[in-house]
Order: structure tokens, then sequence, then C-alpha cells
């Protein structure tokens, strides 16, 4: 199931789901995936994974969960499974 982005924390640029929506997974020069806000420039957490789609996927996680708290890092899959278990 596709993880559906939350509204930019700095600009306030919406996900609807449209291509041209502002907000995109991207891959950094180091194979890892991060959310990348073209309207503002504001980059979320990067996520590096062996598993391109858990990547992705995790990289929207993070990005949902620093909208919430402003939290910012950068993982591995196990290491953001650590993150996430403990936020739990
Ligand atoms: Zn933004």
């Amino acid at each position: 199931m596709e993880t559906k982005l939350k509204s930019c924390p700095f600009c306030g640029q919406k996900d609807d789901g449209s291509t041209d929506s502002g907000l995109f997974v991207i891959q950094d020069k180091n194979g890892a995936r991060f959310v990348y806000c073209e309207v503002c420039e504001a980059k979320g957490p990067r996520i590096k994974c062996d598993d391109v789609m858990e990547a992705i996927e995790k990289a929207k996680a993070a990005w949902n969960m620093r909208a919430g708290d402003g939290h910012m890092y950068r993982a591995r899959c196990a290491l953001f499974d650590q993150i996430t278990r403990r936020k739990k």
C-alpha cells in the first residue's frame, strides 16, 4: 500500500497524489532515499536499504514522523525499525 505523505512541515505543501504535488522521494548519491519538497527544498531523513521499495516506504514513514515532531535523523533499515519501535 502506498504511504501518503504528510504536508511539508516548513511550507505546508500537500501531497495530493499527483506527480506534480511538489513532494517526492528521491535518491542521493550514496543510494539513500529521502523525501524532498520541491517548493521550499526541505529534505526528509535519509533511509538506506538493500530493498529499494522498502527504502522508499521507510523514507516516507520517516518524513511523516518528522512532520509530526521535528525529529531529524539518518538511518539504515534496522536502525529505522529500532527508532519506530521505540516511539510506539
Ligand atoms: Zn516545503
